[in-house]
């Protein structure tokens, strides 16, 4: 199965695709995740990366794609793979299909979560981070346990002014991505607003017609 998974930041794109890699069995490849870790490491992506990141600007494509292209040559890509985060503009979107069209392959569904952006900003705002553990919590949904509260901590890009820069970005330049995908067929719906096992349950729904 080869998937992407596209909605706003905060749509539950992340939460859904650790659900879906447990339950299928399936290597989940955030480039959120792949670029806090470049940073974190110190790499010299990571230190190219780390202020536009913290500012909720994307990073240039160039870097994202070819570590895109680069992970999803590894073996463990082979037997199909979950894109959380990726493609962000068209012209990702359009690297990706030149690739997979390269090596003979197809994506089999692109699945939007949709939720408006008031929702994002109530979500993302109140988002906080148990570095510990990596769980995340809400200080209203979800708040975490009395125990951990001292050392939950909120993303960088989670203030409200990253917010809206970063909702910014994503009308501008990943709302065209759909149309692209919308050409090929392969756009699937989901009302991301529902709670997380509701939303859980119609992905599996769409998702185990790409099973064998
Ligand atoms: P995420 O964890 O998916 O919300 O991504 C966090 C941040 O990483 C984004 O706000 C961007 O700065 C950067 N990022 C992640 N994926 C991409 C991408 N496909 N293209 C450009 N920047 C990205």
């Amino acid at each position: 199965m080869r998937l992407i998974l596209v909605g706003p930041p905060g749509s539950g794109k992340g939460t859904q695709a650790a659900l879906l890699r447990q339950h299928y069995a399936i290597v989940h490849l955030s480039t959120g995740d792949m670029l806090r870790c470049a940073v974190t490491r110190g790499t010299k992506l990571g230190k190219i990366v780390d202020s536009m990141m913290k500012s909720g600007s994307l990073v240039p494509d160039e870097h994202v794609i070819a570590l895109v292209k680069e992970r999803l040559q590894e073996a463990s890509c082979d037997g199909g793979f979950l894109l959380d985060g990726f493609p962000r503009t068209l012209a990702q979107a359009k690297a990706l299909q030149h690739f997979l069209d390269s090596r003979g392959v197809a994506l089999d569904c692109v699945i939007k979560l949709d939720v408006p952006d008031i929702m994002v900003v109530e979500r993302i705002t109140g988002r906080r981070l148990d570095p510990e553990t990596g769980k995340i919590y809400h200080v209203t949904f979800n708040p975490p346990p009395p125990h951990i509260t001292h050392r939950v901590i909120q993303r960088k890009d989670d203030t409200a002014k990253a917010v809206t820069r970063r909702l910014e970005k994503y009308h501008a330049e990943t709302a065209p991505v759909l149309p692209f995908y919308e050409n090929l067929g392969l756009v699937q719906h989901i009302d991301g607003t529902k709670p997380l096992e509701t939303v859980f349950q119609e992905l599996c729904k769409i998702l185990d017609g790409f099973t064998p």
